[in-house]
């Protein structure tokens, strides 16, 4: 569903992406780890064109991303979620589920209401949907944003350390709905640093450094046996 072919990322000198292929199948859990300025986010947001790259070709669920129309597109089908809620502070957590289903969807405030309270039922706080954002813990703060970036419908979510800014006891909350969403077959890609979910949810792990993908395996394969020397020991400092 997703296919990233020889994508390259330069910012001014820094060379982000020095050449990334990836296919993600529908349904598929791909976990990606990797040291600080890997790369791991460049490459995320380039899958929804939130970043432009300087050559390669992205496809999701077969729209080459190149024209805005095809791009905006892809946005349609792509959720994301990032370290930093990004919520609307001046809304209540219903109306932050609510306003792009009106206005991209084109749903009615009814019908977007009642995609919104079961959402809000799915990520465990229905009780909370008159609350404003700033009355909320991180961890449900980040399970609104799960709920908005769902109310679209998305085929595909991409995660982009959803918990690195949790304190611990919100971490389980979090990754419990996004292990709840990958069974379900949700098509995720997950930056993420959290080795229990990666184990349990990832179908895939990547592990990329400077800019490219250095190894790539099932998670048994990769927590038990990894092939790379890097890959060992960024693993033997995260475990
Ligand atoms: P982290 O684990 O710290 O989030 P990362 O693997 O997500 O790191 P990226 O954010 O993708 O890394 O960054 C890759 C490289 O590109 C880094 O060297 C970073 O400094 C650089 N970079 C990323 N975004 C920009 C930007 N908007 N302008 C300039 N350089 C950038
Ligand atoms: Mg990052």
């Amino acid at each position: 569903i997703i296919q990233i072919e020889d994508i390259h990322k330069r910012f001014g000198r820094v060379q982000a992406l020095r050449g990334v292929s990836l296919n993600v199948e529908k349904g598929e859990v791909v976990v990606i780890i990797g040291p600080s300025g890997s790369g791991k986010s460049t490459l995320l947001r380039c899958i929804n064109r939130l970043e432009e790259y300087n050559s390669g070709k992205i496809v999701v669920d077969g729209i080459p991303l190149d024209t805005t129309e095809n791009i905006n597109a892809v946005r349609r089908e792509v959720g994301m979620v990032f370290q930093q809620f990004n919520l609307f502070s001046h809304l209540s957590v219903l109306d932050n589920l609510v306003l792009a289903q009106c206005q991209v969807r084109k749903r009615s405030r009814e019908e977007a209401v009642e995609t919104a309270r079961q959402l809000l039922k799915k990520v465990g706080i229905p009780e909370k949907e008159g609350a404003f954002p700033g009355q909320l813990s991180g961890g449900q703060q980040q399970r609104v944003a799960i709920a908005r970036a769902l109310a679209m419908n998305p085929k595909i979510m991409l995660f982009d350390e959803p918990t690195s800014a949790l304190d611990p006891e919100m971490i389980k909350e979090v990754l419990d709905v996004m292990a709840a969403l990958a069974a379900e077959g949700m098509t995720m890609v997950v930056v993420s640093h959290e080795m229990g979910f990666a184990r349990a949810a990832a179908d895939r792990m990547i592990f990329m450094d400077e800019g490219r993908i250095v190894e790539m395996a099932s998670p048994k394969e990769f927590f038990t046996n990894p092939k790379e020397e890097r890959s060992r020991a960024f693993l033997s400092k995260v475990l």
